[in-house]
């Protein structure tokens, strides 16, 4: 189903995004709402254009066709300075951080660039305790288990004052306690903060239960949107996963290597 014209009640309106390798067509004609205080989950099978759509919406690919708007602003340049510029902060698959700098380090600095563009990004103590990481500030980042410098990598983009956030696959590489504490950190922070998130997963339970709406993509086309109980229902969905309409739910891909789990 085609969506309308999208509009400023969207913090991310996208409209027939195509992007093409060469002569392969890897995502087309994909539209995606991200409403404002809402969770949009966008999932698929290996290879469906997952993260070749996220990465032309944040900037790292040019896409063929289509146009990305955020906060009902035409974003015009193909570039990730552009995307922070109009209001997209991320996160990434394989954490992308400072090292050698300290949890507090990692957010002062994203605070200090969203001051000088007259943002007004939350104060640092109250990120560290949304997210969960108080008594870890000044730890350096090197020495913290994955699921916590996952944590840091959100806070350092709340801390850049933007209110639309990309995380590419928060969950991977999580053990299951470092998982549900993910959870529970988002949870806080969208209830305390007015943020939009688009979230690329593979874990299924977990995007289930934290989207709004969700996106399914396969073959770098959009088979479904819905809620998580439309797509959990959906036999294309199932098709797309499984091959197999009569199939049970559709699953996340085996369990990652677990990792000490601790933020606190
Ligand atoms: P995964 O869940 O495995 O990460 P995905 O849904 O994110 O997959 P993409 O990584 O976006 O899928 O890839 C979509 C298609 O585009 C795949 O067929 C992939 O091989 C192809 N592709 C991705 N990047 C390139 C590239 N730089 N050059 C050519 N083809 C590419």
């Amino acid at each position: 189903m085609k969506l309308v014209e999208g509009s400023a009640s969207c913090a991310l309106s996208v409209r027939g995004l195509t992007v093409r390798y060469g002569g392969f067509v890897a995502v087309e004609d994909v539209d995606i709402d991200v409403p404002y205080g809402q969770v949009v989950g966008l999932i698929g099978p290996n290879g469906a254009g997952k993260t070749t759509c996220f990465n032309a919406i944040g900037g790292y690919v040019r896409p063929s066709k289509g146009t990305v708007e955020v906060h009902g602003v035409r974003v015009r340049s193909s570039n990730p300075r552009s995307a922070w510029r109009a209001g997209i902060a991320r996160t990434f698959q394989r954490v992308e951080l400072f090292w050698t700098l300290t949890v507090r380090d990692h957010v002062e600095l994203a605070r200090r660039l969203a001051l000088k563009r007259k943002r007004t990004p939350p104060e640092a103590d109250e990120i560290f305790k949304i997210l969960g990481l108080v008594g870890l500030e000044d730890r350096v980042v090197a020495t913290l288990p994955l699921g916590t410098n996952r944590l840091v990598e959100l806070a350092r983009a709340v801390a850049t004052g933007s209110t639309l956030i990309l995380m590419d696959e928060p969950c991977s590489g999580l053990d299951h306690v470092e998982t549900t504490l993910l959870k529970s950190a988002l949870e806080q922070m969208l209830a305390e903060l007015s943020l939009s998130l688009l979230i690329v997963e593979h874990d299924m339970d977990f995007i289930l239960s934290i989207a709004d709406t969700i996106v399914v993509l396969n073959y770098g086309k959009q088979i479904a949107r819905g809620t998580p109980a439309e797509i959990r229902a959906s036999q294309d969905v199932r098709r797309a996963y499984l091959g197999n309409a009569d199939a049970s739910d559709p699953k996340a891909e085996p369990e990652a290597e677990p990792v000490r789990a601790s933020t606190s």
